[in-house]
């Protein structure tokens, strides 16, 4: 009798549970398409942003976020959106990526990128490169036109040759107010051998990054940075790095980040929230809070993330004063905010 009991109970609990979990694992469908844009966290403050350079920033992700929500309503894939997107920032010279990107100690630009396609998992990606106009554009060359997933360098920049990628003089980088800050930090890096670059003191990343879901359910993520001010040459961060700065899988969500790199490195950090949704079925927001607002604060890493889901759900957590950063889903209305509270 027992037995029989246990027969038909079973089973029953086994299927409620599952049915429950299965409602926590699939919140209702959020957006049909959507995207994501970061343009670097970093510590910049309310009271010394001007109202000018504030509205400067807040256009060119507006412009970008559109072209690339663009994309998406006329039926083009998540990874043109993200290539599309990014294209216009590295052209921007507001942000660390392309024009605009920060110096090496060498007083050169060195730069990263790196976009994954979550419905085959297949990715590219460039390092440490010096005349490549729009490394995230390279970086989707050597996933679809290459049998490899990163390139760096000289053998990099042949490989764009032969693609007739554009290739520029490494000036074409310079812009005033990143030499400007270069210079500050070598002055600092004389007085005081010792002293690190204070991340606390009014640097921002900048580095900019873009997660997309198309109307076929498809998601895809792009990163791209010219890394960090008066890094050594040669130093790769976590932006080229899949799993570190750069993550999409259809069945999960797909991740840009943005910050210190090496600790986004050690973390994992955009495959960790990948994983914690795949294997712990936590949603978007919680696996994204738990590493970011959690693990890395612990770790000491500095910086945020992006990310959407299947679903068109978003997250957008950071641990640093500030982040550009903006959306659009279902075409509507651009989204952007800087600080905390918008
Ligand atoms: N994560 C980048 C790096 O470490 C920097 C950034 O996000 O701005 O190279």
């Amino acid at each position: 009798m027992g037995k029989t009991i246990a027969f038909i109970l079973l089973p029953l609990i086994l299927i409620t549970t599952s049915c429950v979990k299965k409602v926590e694992e699939e919140p209702p469908r959020k957006a049909g398409f959507g995207l994501v844009v970061h343009g670097g966290a970093g510590y910049i403050n309310p009271g010394t942003f001007s109202p000018q350079k504030k509205k400067l920033y807040i256009n060119k992700l507006k412009e970008a976020i559109a072209k690339g929500s663009g994309v998406l309503a006329n039926g083009g894939t998540a990874l043109d959106a993200v290539e599309t997107v990014i294209n216009i920032l590295e052209d921007s010279p507001l942000f660390n990526a392309g024009k605009g990107a920060v110096f090496t100690a060498e007083g050169t630009n060195e730069l990263d990128a790196s976009i994954m396609d979550g419905k085959t998992l297949n990715a590219g990606a460039v390092a440490g490169v010096k005349h490549i106009k729009n490394p995230i554009s390279l970086a989707r060359l050597v996933m679809e036109k290459s049998p490899h997933v990163m390139l760096s360098g000289e053998g990099a920049e042949a490989f764009a040759k032969e693609q007739g990628i554009e290739l520029v003089d490494n000036k074409y980088f310079f812009t005033e107010e990143r030499w400007n800050y270069y210079q500050k930090v070598k002055k600092e890096k004389m007085k005081n051998e010792t002293a690190g670059i204070n991340l606390n003191s009014g640097q921002k990343f900048g580095t900019v990054g873009c997660v997309a879901l198309d109307k076929n359910g498809n998601l895809a993520a792009g990163t791209s940075t010219g890394g960090m001010t008066f890094k050594r040459f040669g130093r790769i961060g976590d932006s080229p790095v899949i799993g570190a700065g750069t993550y999409a899988n259809n069945n999960t969500c797909a991740i840009s980040c943005t910050g210190h790199g090496e600790f986004f490195i050690r973390n994992v950090v955009a495959y960790d929230i990948s994983a914690l949704m795949e294997y712990k079925g936590l949603s978007l927001n919680k696996a994204a809070g738990k590493v970011v607002l959690d693990k890395l604060v612990k770790a000491g890493g500095d910086g945020g993330i992006i990310g959407i889901d299947k679903y068109g759900n978003i997250a957008m957590p950071f641990n640093t004063k500030s982040m550009f950063r903006g959306f659009s889903l279902n075409g509507q209305e651009p989204v952007i905010k800087i600080f905390k509270g918008g």
